[in-house]
């Protein structure tokens, strides 16, 4: 049994070269650009094979603890066991945000033996990409406030600048701020305000383009605020789509690195799924489906945040259909969903795993709704006993559900051959993915049908301030594109206090934000923040750095 840390592990690792790496799946050195040794970005137009084929396995969890229940761990193992069984396979995931790896929730490269690597360096500001975003999403604001600063040619109304500035930190203090005082010569004041990065409309366009110009139509389209009269301004007004699209040419190549086994991993892109869409970049997946066979990716939260915006957003945008998709359950986060306290988990309790397998069904029911056949990946905890994991197994099969046991943290790719044989048997069916619901659909239908569906809630409500930015949303065209809902990840409702499988219950949106860089409509659900806080402990309590440079308490 394993009881050294992430980091630890990851330190005693050998890694090879990025161009061997690179080599496995066809990668040529004139397309692969290294950032050191172990670490690269791939030049996409200098791909030799064009060709989109790879299927793709989708994996999301059960709505989670606090802690995560393992997807990023799953998704990089289940790829080593496919790789161990001869698949040509590559892993897709999204990139870490320092908000996480200092605050509470930890990086986001996996765990155990079960690791993309190097994660000291993909966890901290990996390759620049989440500087390059935060630099171009605040080049926006400062060209917006310089145009105002000298003689607001487009008029806009400094009270409506929907454009906030971010930052890659969990920050409080900066929710809400003043910007422009001290005098004429200093700017103009008015409210501003920060947001984390990773919840920048930026970060959502970087991941929902398809390469460089489609990423420049995206940037132009961006609505940052209004008038004096009350009609949209945008990027393309301003005239900067260039100039923000020259800050990320590099940022936008997809980042290549490998697991502790030596599978390719892109990893690119990273915007949370309970504050924005939640998944990779399109770029990366599309990628990996050209130079494997299978591509393995991840979306953040349970299949009522990630999965369900991978499936009516980015898979629609992207032009794929996911041919398999695994749902991680932990037996810990079940009998959370059974009633038993934060301190308990570790004690067993099947009577509590029992009462919380609803959440599970819940679930399964959700990715069933797409069409897809899901498999259901019992993450093994060292508490975990027999019994609850029999039960788990056992209510599985019941329903007819595939399931497999699944120790990739503790064993690596061997640990995860049971899971990858189910995969398997899916990848070979034909599966009839469809959206959840039509874009022609009206933004209230469009949240009904998944507050219905997905929660499995009664109805929408909207406060009168959504309601006043429904009504700017259908005068200005923009109401045919999906929703992105901004909700908690530890309920189907937007009270994170109401665990299982509610029923009887509405969602309130508290605003509706057009995205019209994006292309999708943000609603914004609970007391969810985009820019998160830090604990009353952070995890940077724990971390250090040698004389050598070698980090300490990265988990
Ligand atoms: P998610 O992607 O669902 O947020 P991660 O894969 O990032 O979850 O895992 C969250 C944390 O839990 C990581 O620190 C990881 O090492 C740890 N973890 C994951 N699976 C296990 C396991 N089976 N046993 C012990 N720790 C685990």
């Amino acid at each position: 049994m394993s009881h050294l840390s992430d980091l630890e592990i990851a330190n005693q690792s050998t890694l090879k070269r990025i161009n061997e790496i690179a080599e496995k799946v066809g990668i040529t050195n004139e397309a692969l650009e290294p950032y050191g040794h172990f670490r690269g970005k791939v030049d996409i137009t200098k791909l030799k094979d064009k060709t989109e084929k790879g299927k793709v396995v989708l994996v999301t969890a059960l709505s989670p603890t606090p802690a995560g229940e393992g997807k990023s761990t799953v998704t990089v193992g289940l790829a080593d066991a496919l790789n161990q069984l001869n698949e040509k396979v590559m892993v897709a995931l999204r990139e870490p945000s320092l908000g996480p790896v200092f605050g509470m929730k930890g990086g986001a490269t996996g765990g155990g033996y079960a690791q993309v690597l190097p994660m000291e360096e993909i966890n901290l500001h990996f390759n620049g990409d989440l500087h390059a975003i935060t630099t171009a999403n605040n080049a926006l604001s400062a060209f917006i406030d310089n145009h105002i600063y000298h003689g607001n040619e487009l008029n806009i109304d400094s009270r409506r600048i929907e454009w906030k500035r971010v930052l890659d930190m969990n920050d409080r203090e900066l929710r809400q701020v003043v910007v422009g005082l001290g005098g004429p010569g200093r700017g103009v004041p008015r409210e501003d305000g920060f947001d984390i990065t990773v919840a920048s409309e930026i970060m959502a366009i970087f991941c929902l383009s398809n390469g460089i110009e489609d990423l420049k139509e995206n940037l132009a389209n961006i609505t940052v605020g209004y008038t004096v009269d009350k009609k949209p301004v945008t990027v393309r007004d301003l005239k900067v789509e260039g100039a923000l699209t020259l800050i990320l040419k590099d940022a936008i190549k997809p980042n290549i690195v490998q697991t502790i086994e030596g599978t390719p991993a892109l990893v690119h892109g990273g915007p949370f799924a309970n504050i924005a869409h939640g998944c990779n970049s399109i770029i990366a997946t599309n990628t990996a489906r050209k130079l494997a066979d299978v591509v393995v990716t991840e979306s953040g939260f349970g299949s009522d945040l990630g999965a369900e915006k991978f499936l009516d957003i980015k898979a629609r945008k992207a032009g794929f259909d996911p041919s398999a998709i695994v749902i991680v359950a932990t037996i810990r986060a079940l009998k959370m969903h059974g009633g038993v306290s934060k301190n308990e988990l570790k004690t067993e309790n099947v009577e509590a795993v029992k009462k919380g397998i609803v959440n599970l069904n819940k679930h399964i029911e959700n990715i069933k709704q797409f069409g897809v056949e899901p498999v259901v990946a019992i993450n093994a905890f060292i508490h975990d006993t027999d019994e609850e994991v029999k039960f788990v197994e056992d209510w599985c099969k019941g329903q007819g559900v595939k399931v497999a046991l699944t120790e990739v943290w503790e064993k690596g790719g061997k640990g995860g051959i049971d899971l990858a044989k189910e995969v398997l048997k899916v990848l070979e069916k034909p599966q009839q993915f469809k959206p959840l619901y039509d874009l022609e659909m009206s933004i209230e239908d469009k949240l009904e049908t998944i507050v219905q569906k997905v929660y499995g809630g009664r109805t929408v409500k909207f406060t009168d301030k959504a309601y006043k930015q429904l009504k700017t949303i259908k005068e200005n065209g923009w109401d045919k594109y999906p929703v992105c809902v901004a909700k908690t990840q530890y309920s189907f409702t937007d009270d994170p206090t109401k665990l299982g499988a509610p029923t009887e219950f509405d969602i309130t949106i508290r605003e509706l934000l057009p995205k019209t860089g994006a292309g999708f409509i943000v609603a914004l659900t609970g007391d969810i923040m985009t820019m998160p806080g830090l604990p009353k402990q952070p995890a940077a309590l724990n971390m250090d750095v040698n004389e050598d440079g070698t980090a300490k308490g990265l988990f």
